[in-house]
């Protein structure tokens, strides 16, 4: 049993089994830090007060305004930074215990940033009960493709517009195809959010050499979550054939706190067995996912907030293990940074549908928020919140919040 002299609160997602990092601000330049309770502790400082003894070289990556360079160190080096911290936290002789007041910085007080500078983002299309509820919609009697079984299904997304939490999106312009079978060119009138996972990638794999599901695992630093904003009347006249294009490329949010591979480990399940087996490429046992609670929530403008879908990722049909493996098959690599998203997550009931298209049966069910307020897809200044944590036992570790607004179009 760990007993940490700080005060944590028993509900916080970041409790000392997690410690996730993230890059915050205050007076000082962007720099590394750890999440703690209601607090970041300071890695830079921490470093200059020699609390990591065993890498001294490590000080210019705590010091950058993107957690790339840390990652690159490798998960043992990461777990040696939150071990060093775990312990220092249950020990009241600790350096962090007496130069707490340079340490430990009030979350309130920070700004957070990217955590990452992202090369490549994948987004794949992972969760049955998605596929198959959206296959529904458009095509009542054939809602999988005949290679779903077979393959984890992706697109290569776009990584200059990953925004952090808080940055606001302006709702976007596009081609929006009409019954006489042209186009008009107008604000998105079915903006729609995403809840997803991303997958960080820790460090980088050869072209030409394939990832091996059995070693996949090895190549992941931790997970964010990942809001992947839509436009979904601009992406039905474009996506035929090539996929979605403008109607997804405008933004996709992540939370800001990266939670480690190793924290998350509290929460591995089996996934769900594989009718047919697939490939031998893309076969291995145990198949493992993460028992993770997901929410999503709407804010009217100034208003209280509503749940519209409360879902979990451990029914997701192909593991991160499968992702990789798949990704890699062809020899493409992989680079330290890349996000890999899970796709929509969503379950069976219509309360557990992890974006607008599903859970309004494509704008034609709205779903009620409140008295008198309704959705069929979001409105301006409506703001989506995301949330998720894993529970086991006495052992509880979440992502934060992943928050974003939306604004009218850019004039
Ligand atoms: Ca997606």
């Amino acid at each position: 049993m760990l007993r940490p002299w700080l005060p944590i609160p028993p509900d916080s997602d970041f409790s000392i089994h997690n410690l996730p990092f993230g890059i915050f601000s205050d007076e000082r330049p962007a720099r590394a830090g750890v999440a703690i309770g209601n607090w970041v502790v300071d890695l830079a400082t921490a470093h200059g007060l020699n609390m990591f003894p065993h890498h001294p070289e490590a000080g210019s990556a705590f010091r950058k305004p993107v957690l790339n360079e840390l990652v690159a160190l490798g998960r043992g080096f990461s777990d040696y930074v939150r071990k060093i911290i775990q312990t220092a936290l249950c020990d009241s002789e600790s350096v962090l215990k007496q130069f707490s007041d340079h340490l430990l910085i009030p979350q309130k007080s920070v700004r957070m940033h990217m955590p990452l500078k992202v090369g490549n983002y994948t987004d794949f299309y992972s969760s049955e009960e998605h596929a198959f509820s959206v296959g529904k919609i458009f095509r009542p009697e054939n809602p999988l493709f005949p290679n779903w079984k077979h393959l984890p299904v992706a697109y290569h997304g776009r990584a200059s517009s990953i925004i952090v939490s808080g940055t606001p999106v302006p709702r976007p312009r596009g081609q929006i195809g009409q019954a006489n079978g042209t186009p008009a060119f107008k604000p998105t009138n079915a903006l729609d959010y995403e809840l997803e996972l991303a997958w960080v990638i820790g460090k980088d794999s050869s072209v030409g050499q394939p990832v091996s599901v059995a070693d996949a695992e090895d190549y992941i630093f931790g997970a964010l979550l990942f809001n992947d904003w839509s436009a979904r009347d601009i992406q039905r006249w474009e996506y035929q054939p090539l996929g979605p294009f403008t109607s997804k490329n405008f933004a996709s949010g992540v939370s800001p706190w990266i939670v480690t591979w190793e924290a998350l480990q509290h929460f591995r399940v089996p996934a769900p067995p594989q009718q047919p087996e697939p490939l031998p490429y893309l076969v291995n046992e145990p198949r493992q996912n993460f028992d993770l609670s997901l929410s999503v929530s709407i804010r009217p403008d100034n208003g209280e907030e509503f749940s519209v879908c409360q879902t979990n990722a451990r029914g997701i049909y192909w593991t991160v293990a499968q992702q990789i493996a798949h990704h890699t098959v062809t020899g493409c690599n992989l680079q330290t940074g890349d996000l890999l998203a899970t796709g929509t997550i969503s379950s069976k009931d219509i309360s557990q549908k992890g974006c607008l298209l599903e859970a309004t049966l494509n704008g034609t069910q709205p779903i009620k928020l409140g008295e008198g307020i309704e959705r069929r897809f979001l409105e301006d200044h409506d703001e989506v919140i995301m949330r998720g944590f894993g529970q086991n036992g006495d052992v509880r570790i979440g992502f934060g919040e992943l928050r974003g607004k939306v604004l009218p179009p850019i004039s």
